[in-house]
């Protein structure tokens, strides 16, 4: 080795693709887990679902409701569940909750469409469901491929109906149509935000008409017929649902090396399923571990079941009443304040064909490993936590001494444009929180690629952030 070798061994921070650094069984190990994630992303594409999953997968690993503990003791595994749509998780440490707890939060909400409260109607013969888009999307990404359609729905009667048509081997799906480029020459022309609109993001139903020559709109009384005499629902029912429309296609290997995995709703239900993984194997450590699976990140979490609802502070005052003789409100300021997050969220990794809008010694990678990022927020770090180097440092250590592969990385150039995550919701609570979580590709479409690699580091990370 030369003087100049030796000095750059020792001086230089390079990062280096994960895979030049594993043996073979270590490949096989990611490639393993990650067969259970695309199980998960084909069960779980709406936020009910993944807390329905995750209720069943903790009852499995010996965890119970919250609400059958009169009292709590180190070891004790509970999770509870607000409003059907966010979950926490939590392994009782050794050390009282008021000297602070460590949280992974991701969240389980993803873009799509939502069917509008009056759904139903009919042009020209075809009926349609109008729908009203949730989260930042490319709308023109939503035409042309199969749809699915999730949801809840309450009948009069107060019966609860769970959908999920188009997910089974011969289910029908559903489509919203794109023009044909052979008349799409004015189309092809405009502003990329309004070559679909969002009133032109119809779902198309049905084309059978009711047999009843004077009748209009008797394709929609078609479709309600076979609506009601599937599920027993009338139009008003719609009133109330919730029902979203989803990618019909599953999880797939990419690629002839299956490295990648291109799926729906990889933002964030990647980070969820690594953090419910590692939740459920946990050991009671000293410190309280939970895991917090939340809802409405994609338009702000500004909901009762989104970040900045109260019922995070809300159990964990529970859970010091329970830990506790007498209860008092500077518990729970303790327990907050004491407390460490890895707020587990995704970001871009570079793409080769846009790398124009990345800064390369600063954005994250396919196969480097999970991603630290210490800020989001757009322009001049506007509405981010800039976490304190303090925490980046315990954090990245952590991490090195378990063997996790990490990288840092920010989402795009400055000024480029920006994003943010759940950490800033944290942080007002007067939490240590950094953003940590797996790079994508085409983020925010139909058709996410994450890499196995990744994935996987951010499972090791989360293990080892609950140690
Ligand atoms: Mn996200
Ligand atoms: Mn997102």
């Amino acid at each position: 080795m030369t003087k100049a070798e030796t000095l750059q061994k020792e001086l230089l921070y390079t990062k280096k693709n994960g895979y030049l650094n594993i043996n073979e069984k270590e490949k096989k190990e990611i490639f393993s887990f990650c067969e259970g994630y695309k199980t998960f992303l084909d069960t779980c594409k709406t936020e009910r679902e993944c807390v329905m999953f995750a209720i069943q997968k903790a009852e499995q690993n010996g965890f119970v409701d919250l609400k059958t503990k009169q009292k709590l003791k180190p070891g004790d595994k509970i999770y509870t569940v607000n409003r059907n749509k966010s979950i926490l998780i939590a392994v009782m440490g050794e050390k009282p909750v008021t000297e602070g707890t460590k949280i992974v939060a991701a969240h389980i909400d993803s873009p799509r469409l939502d069917l509008k409260q009056n759904p139903l109607f009919e042009s020209n013969e075809i009926a349609y469901f109008k729908t009203h888009y949730y989260g930042g999307i490319k709308k023109y990404q939503w035409t042309a491929i199969p749809l699915a359609l999730h949801g809840t729905i309450i009948k009069q009667n107060g019966e609860v109906v769970t959908l999920s048509i188009g997910e089974k081997e011969g289910d029908p799906v559903f489509n919203i149509s794109d023009l044909l480029p052979h008349l799409a020459a004015s189309q092809m022309k405009g502003d990329a935000t309004k070559i679909i609109e969002g009133e032109k993001l119809n779902v198309i139903l049905g084309s059978i008409p009711f047999q009843d020559e004077k009748l209009t709109d008797a394709v929609k009384l078609n479709i309600l017929k076979l609506l009601n005499e599937e599920f027993g629902i009338t139009e008003k029912d719609f009133v109330s649902a919730e029902i979203e429309m989803v990618p019909a296609f599953g999880a797939k290997d990419v690629g002839l090396d299956r490295s990648l995995i291109g799926a729906y709703g990889q933002d964030d239900r990647v980070c969820a399923y690594t953090a419910l993984q590692a939740i459920l194997g946990a050991e009671p450590a000293q410190e309280t571990n939970i895991c917090y699976l939340v809802d409405k990140e994609e338009v702000g979490s500004m909901d009762s079941t989104g970040m900045c609802s109260r019922f995070f502070e809300d159990v964990l005052a529970e859970l010091c009443e329970k830990t506790m003789d007498t209860y008092n409100d500077i518990a729970l300021r303790k327990a907050l304040n004491q407390s460490t997050c890895l707020s587990s969220d995704v970001t871009a990794a570079l793409d080769p064909n846009f790398d124009h809008v990345m800064e390369k010694n600063n954005s994250a990678y396919l196969n480097k490993g999970v991603c630290l990022m210490k800020y989001t927020g757009a322009r001049g770090k506007s509405g981010t936590s800039d976490c304190s180097c303090e925490f980046v440092h315990h954090v990245t250590s952590t991490l090195d001494k378990a063997g996790v592969v990490w990288q840092t990385g920010e989402l795009g150039k400055v000024d480029e444009g920006g994003g943010g995550t759940v950490a800033q919701y944290l942080a007002v609570l007067n939490i240590h929180v950094i953003d940590c979580g797996v790079p994508l590709l085409s983020m925010h479409s139909p058709f996410e690629i994450s890499a196995k690699f990744d994935v996987y580091q951010a499972y090791k990370g989360y293990v080892a952030f609950y140690k």
